[in-house]
């Protein structure tokens, strides 16, 4: 028995919305908020007379504490899930603060205006002192440990596929098959094609933002950052083939290199394709990236606002999109003191993922594990005062709902390596 308030409704929102109602003896209550309510009220159709949950929906506009507070108190939730934008994390976290509820989110804080000087400060005085220059970070978020933990509340960050279940990988692995982790590669490969020459798998100003900042990794000790895309390498993904992966910054590194003791090295890599590169250096150069508001025709556009309107939406690629996904960390280290590596990875393929609930695999692969973390929430697994990352709970229960509820792991004792 319990009540879940999720805040959001897009691709990634949409798909824990219908998975936890498949867990309806767990999610027995659950409102959906957002900021267009009507988007809340046609999953709600769609998923009437299909579950026992009793959904109900709401407006409401998260970047506005009072009105999370009055809607938080209106619904008296044991969990808030936020599933809208990163932008959204504080307000969020101040109203569970303040109604004495859990939280949980999907990414970690980061700024909408990125220009706005107050922030700025910040933002520089934390690139000198830490040595990585992406917009998003923990820091912001860790700040609220003390308040969670006086409050007697849990905050669970970043519970979607990357971050999320490749940190619980990481738990895993050290859990199970490692005395000392050396090494952690992340590999995220989408061998998904949706026929367009240019789209996002999730929403496009965050994605955007993330991969054409500066790739970084961690290693004895520090950041090293690179200049986007610098660091490329080809792999053979299981069941997708030989793809182009490129070294991007990833924000579980920065919680990694903190709980895993004496990790020498951490990377992450993701695929792209030459024509998604080359589109979005394109868009770089003539400006279309940016979050600097401008004047056209008498009215102020954000060019990347605007650019998000001109792109396919990512929950209307599910249909289009054939192919598989394949995301896990390969690890080097030592067992009773032997050296060994080990692979842990889901292989998702996006026409099932579209069959099941009408999206493709990249709101799948995280909406699962979101709705897998409120499931550890709720049955009082992963619930200890603070705010924690993925990897500071027991895998184990976690990865066993992941393989029950659509995101199998597969294993491999001797991969192939990424030099
Ligand atoms: P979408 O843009 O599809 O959905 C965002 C939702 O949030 C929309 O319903 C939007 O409302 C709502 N929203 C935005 N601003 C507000 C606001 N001020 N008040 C209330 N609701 C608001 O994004 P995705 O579903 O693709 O992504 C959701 C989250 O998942 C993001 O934080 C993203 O970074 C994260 N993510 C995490 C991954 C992981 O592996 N950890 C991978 C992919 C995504 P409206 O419909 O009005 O626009």
């Amino acid at each position: 028995m319990s009540r879940v308030l999720v805040i959001g409704c897009g691709g990634v929102a949409s798909v824990a919305i219908q998975k936890c109602c498949q867990a309806d003896e767990v999610f027995t209550e659950l409102c959906i908020a957002s900021r267009t309510k009507e988007k809340c009220d046609a999953l709600a159709e769609k998923l009437k007379g299909k579950t026992k949950t009793v959904l109900t929906t709401a407006k409401v506009d998260a970047d506005d504490v009072d009105q999370l507070i009055e809607l938080i108190n209106d619904y008296k939730p044991d969990l808030v899930m936020n599933i809208a934008l990163p932008y959204q994390d504080l307000t969020i976290m101040d109203a569970c603060l303040a109604c004495g509820v859990n939280y949980m989110d999907t990414a970690n804080y980061e700024p909408e205006d990125t220009d706005d000087p107050k922030w700025r400060a910040i933002y520089e005085k934390r690139c000198k002192e830490e040595g990585f220059s992406a917009y998003f970070d923990y820091s912001w978020q860790w700040a609220y440990r003390k308040k969670f933990e006086d409050a007697g509340l849990t905050a669970l960050l970043g519970c979607g596929f990357d971050p999320g279940v490749t940190q619980a990988y990481c738990a895993y692995a050290l859990k199970h098959e490692f005395d000392q982790i050396d090494t952690i590669d992340i590999l995220d490969c989408n061998g998904g094609d949706h026929g367009y020459a240019f789209a996002t798998n999730f929403n496009p100003e965050i994605n955007l933002r993330e991969v054409s900042a500066p790739g970084s990794y961690w290693e004895n000790g520090h950041w090293v950052e690179i200049p986007p895309m610098d660091i490329k390498r080809e792999y053979n993904f299981d069941q997708v083939g030989d793809k182009d992966m490129y070294l991007l910054h990833h924000e579980e590194i920065e919680s990694l290199a903190k709980t895993i003791p004496g990790v020498k090295r951490i990377r992450f890599f993701m695929t792209f394709g030459q024509s998604y590169l080359d589109h979005m250096r394109c868009l770089e150069d003539v400006g279309m990236l940016s979050t600097t508001p401008i004047q056209y025709n008498g009215q102020e556009i954000v060019p990347i606002q605007f650019l998000k309107e001109l792109l396919p939406d990512p929950a209307s690629l599910g249909s289009r999109t054939k192919g598989k996904t394949n995301i896990g960390c390969i690890f080097t280290g030592v067992k009773d003191g032997k050296e060994k590596t080990y692979y842990i990875y889901n292989v998702c393929d996006h026409q099932e993922c579209y069959h099941e609930v009408g999206s493709q695999a990249i709101s799948y692969t995280t909406g699962v594990p979101a709705m897998c973390g409120a499931l550890m929430m709720l049955n009082g697994k992963w619930i200890r005062p603070g705010v924690y990352t993925v990897e500071e709970f027991d895998p184990d229960p976690f990865l066993d709902a992941l393989d029950r509820y659509g995101l199998p792991r597969s294993e491999n004792h001797d991969p192939k390596l990424v030099d």
